[in-house]
This record gives C-alpha cells, sequence and structure tokens, in this order.
C-alpha cells in the first residue's frame, strides 16, 4: 500500500509528471528502495522519496521548473535490505549519548558534569526494556572537547560512572562504553569515522552486521552506521529538526530513544 501527501507546492502543474514519474517506479518497485532521489537534468533540484514501513513519503521537493518524464531521472535508487530487523535478530544496540541519551548542550557546549547531565524522558526505561530483552547496550560518543582541552577523559569516565549509578537506580545499564576523545581529521574513531564500532566488534565476537543496530540524532551518527553497514535509526523531534541527508540515509527515524525502543521492542 502505498499513500502519500501533496503540499500545495509540490502539487503545481509543472511538477506532476516528475512526481508520477516516480511514484510510478516506486509502485512497480514498492519493496526494492528504501528512498529515491529524482534529479531534474536541467537543474540541481531533487524530489527525495521515502518509503517508511511501506507507507510514501516525499521528503523534499523544491522544484520550480518544467519537467516532462523524460527530463527525469531516477538515479540513487539505495538498497532494499533497509527495514529495521526484528528484534529478535538484533542482539547488539549502539547507542549514541548527547541527544539520545542526555540533552545535547547547544554547539560549542559540552556537558561533562553530571550536574549538566540532562537524561531525556524516559531513557531510563528504554535502556532497561533493552537490558530485559538481553540487548548489549554499547554506547559510542564523539568527546571532542577533551581534545580541545576542555575536560579530561578521566572526567568522562567519572560521568560515564555517575550515568551507570544513575541508571542502576531504574535497573538498568549500559555495557560497554567507547569515546573518542580526538579532533576533527585526527583519528578513525571521530564519527562518522567508524572505529569505535570496530573496537565494540572487536570487544564483543558475537557482534555482526545483521545483528547490530545504531541508534543517533546526528548525519554522523548515520553516516558512521551506513559505511560500516548496519542499521540506523535517526533521533528526530521538532526540537532538533535533522538534515534531510540524515533522514534519507537512516533505515528508520523516531523521535525519542523511548520511542524508538517501544517501536523496536513491539
Ligand atoms: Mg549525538
Ligand atoms: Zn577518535
Amino acid at each position: 500500500m502505498l499513500g502519500f501527501s501533496r503540499t500545495p507546492a509540490i502539487a503545481a502543474p509543472e511538477n506532476s509528471s516528475a512526481i508520477e514519474n516516480g511514484l510510478a517506479h516506486l509502485r512497480s518497485n514498492p519493496l526494492q528502495h528504501r528512498a529515491l532521489i529524482m534529479q531534474c537534468p536541467n537543474n540541481p533540484e531533487m524530489l527525495v522519496y521515502r518509503l517508511f514501513k511501506n507507507i510514501l513519503c516525499i521528503l523534499h521537493i523544491d522544484l520550480g521548473v518544467k519537467n516532462s518524464p523524460s527530463d527525469c531521472n531516477i538515479i540513487i535508487p539505495m538498497d532494499g535490505s533497509s527495514e529495521i530487523p526484528p528484534s529478535s535478530a538484533i542482539q547488539f544496540v549502539l547507542l549514541d549519548r548527547d541527544g539520545v541519551i542526555n540533552r545535547k548542550a547547544p554547539e560549542g557546549v559540552y556537558v561533562h558534569q553530571w550536574h549538566d547531565f540532562e537524561p531525556m524522558a524516559g531513557v531510563e526505561t528504554a535502556i532497561a526494556a533493552l537490558n530485559h530483552a538481553k540487548k548489549r547496550v554499547l554506547v559510542i560518543t564523539n568527546q571532542r572537547g577533551v581534545a580541545l582541552g576542555l575536560y579530561t577523559q578521566a572526567e568522562v569516565e567519572t560521568l560515564h560512572h555517575q550515568l551507570q549509578r544513575h541508571l542502576a537506580d531504574h535497573g538498568a545499564h549500559i555495557d560497554a562504553f567507547y569515546v573518542c576523545p580526538h579532533d576533527n581529521n585526527q583519528c578513525n574513531c571521530r564519527k562518522p569515522k567508524t572505529g569505535l564500532l570496530e573496537q565494540a566488534f572487536q570487544d564483543n565476537p558475537d557482534a555482526s552486521k545483521t545483528n547490530t543496530l545504531l541508534i543517533g540524532d546526528s548525519l554522523s551518527d548515520i553516516q558512521a552506521a551506513n559505511t560500516f553497514g548496519i542499521p540506523s535509526i535517526l533521533i528526530s523531534n521538532q526540537s532538533s529538526h535533522k538534515s534531510e541527508e540524515a533522514v534519507t540515509l537512516a533505515t528508520a527515524v523516531s523521535p525519542s530513544l523511548s520511542d524508538a525502543v517501544k517501536t523496536f521492542l513491539s
């Protein structure tokens, strides 16, 4: 079943052939693509189509030109193995920290003390549910503030001990933390690089690309998951609007860790 909605702008007559062309392609291959990007060769604007659980959403329409079906090419049919696997198949859940577990500080500000650490609503229950479902919960976090001299790696560890104590009060725990303390372009572990994921896999020989899921709130999290070849859920809500690129690349999108885990475990 495919459904979609149109905004008045995209329903303009000059856009209809481009839209219909994309829809026709998706209808004929409804399960083959998680996203299609149609580009009109005469201009840089694009249509991004995305299937969410068989509901077709048009994420981005920015056309203002004449189109005919022959003007438009489908240029990026992404691979089809793109639903979140059933929870029974997932044994490892990699969580980004800032913006997923705790409220992210404004750009340029780094959370490094417990008293600035504001857990997001429902995260304790969500992590406890993953623990009870026997999923290994691993945190993978970029902490560039260490490289900038704003706090030390020891302080990050102290903060993570405090987080564990807080979670323990709610019957929850994190199985391991993986931290990149480096600055941009200094290492192989700062996401979107995949070094933290590789470390997690080295420590967990049972982890595989088919039994691991990543949940993050940044494009760099989703890019790391895609490069590494594992499914991802992007945390995106009205207070943290995410780039179309992140939404398009993610396997699924959820407004919070709490919602993501409820859906995933249901
Ligand atoms: Mg984050
Ligand atoms: Zn690093």
